[in-house]
């Protein structure tokens, strides 16, 4: 009965949690409690690596409830349909700064938002986003959207669609945790993407699982044969960095570089980028 006791406790804690974020969404964001982090994406396939662009990834900094990691709200948001809020103000904000960027750089860093599968089915997507981007003054090609894998096999008749339209919008794609999801290998031939994310958890195990090593091998592959990039996410060593590097994998996204930071700290990592593109042309 002890046992009962605490599993009612630990459920009931549970269930006042989940309902105290769904209370509060629309004031954090009101308030801006909801915080755009930024990852860099780096080209490794030259000498050295180059920054080719970001990651926006949310977070929310609850002014009771502290700092609150994301998964520990986007599946609840996800299941209630909030998670369109959600990912709306994150498009904005990221549009906002990449606008900030150009404008203070000259150049344009392109920023990769998460679309959840929900806003797969809005049939508002397209318009949502292409309003954003005039409004910041971005064009579509500087937001990359991110689809999970597993959105894919989920509804691919309605994907094929959707994706259609936002690439002839100059929208680029990028299929997220591929290998993870349960597609069938077909999908890949006819839905159309540009990027090819390779799943986190295949490179994490590659150096003491031949399988996993398979796979990322195969992934990268795969991305070779449809002439796009391939990008390894997690990567926190060099000796990852470098396994990759001579499997042929284009971009490289973890904490080897840079664990996603606030805008502010990301400034650095362009400022560096532009002060070895000018060492170059000097040379
Ligand atoms: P994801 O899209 O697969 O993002 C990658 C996750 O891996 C991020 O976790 C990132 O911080 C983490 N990561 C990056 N490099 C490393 C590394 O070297 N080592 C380790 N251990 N982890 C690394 P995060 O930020 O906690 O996000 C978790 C998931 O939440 C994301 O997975 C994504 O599915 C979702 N998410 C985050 N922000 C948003 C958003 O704005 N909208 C939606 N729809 N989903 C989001
Ligand atoms: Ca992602
Ligand atoms: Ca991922």
């Amino acid at each position: 009965s002890k046992c009962i006791a605490r599993y009612n406790n630990e459920l009931h804690a549970k269930y006042i949690f989940e309902e105290t974020l769904i209370h509060d969404l629309d004031e954090a964001i009101a308030n801006k409690e909801l915080k755009v982090y930024y990852q860099p994406k780096y080209s490794i396939v030259g000498e050295k690596p180059r920054l080719t662009s970001a990651e926006a990834l949310v977070r929310w900094i609850h002014p009771k409830l502290g700092f609150i990691n994301p998964g520990d709200f986007i599946p609840l948001f996800e299941s209630n349909g909030l998670i369109r809020k959600v990912d709306n103000y994150v498009w904005k904000e990221s549009a906002a700064q990449i606008r900030r960027w150009k404008d203070l750089y000259g150049e344009s860093i392109p920023v990769s938002v998460n679309v959840s599968r929900i806003n797969i089915m809005d049939p508002d997507l397209e318009a949502k986003l292409e309003d954003i981007c005039s409004r910041y003054e971005i064009s579509t090609s500087e937001i990359m959207l991110e689809v999970t894998e597993s959105a894919y096999s989920e509804n691919t008749n309605r994907l094929v669609e959707v994706v259609d339209k936002l690439r002839k919008n100059g929208f680029r794609i990028e299929m997220d945790d591929f290998g993870a999801g349960y597609s069938s290998l077909n999908m890949i031939t006819t839905v159309p993407v540009d990027v090819l994310k390779i799943d986190m958890s295949f490179v994490r195990n590659m150096e003491k699982d031949e399988c996993n090593l398979k796979l990322v091998k195969i992934i990268i592959e795969i991305a070779k044969f449809l002439k796009i990039p391939s990008v390894a996410e997690g990567v926190e060593t060099e000796s990852q960095l470098n396994m990759l590097k001579q499997m042929g994998c284009d971009i490289i996204q973890g904490y080897y570089f840079s664990k996603p930071v606030p805008a502010m700290d990301f400034a650095p990592f362009i400022e560096r980028e532009i002060s070895a593109k000018n060492l170059k042309k000097g040379e």
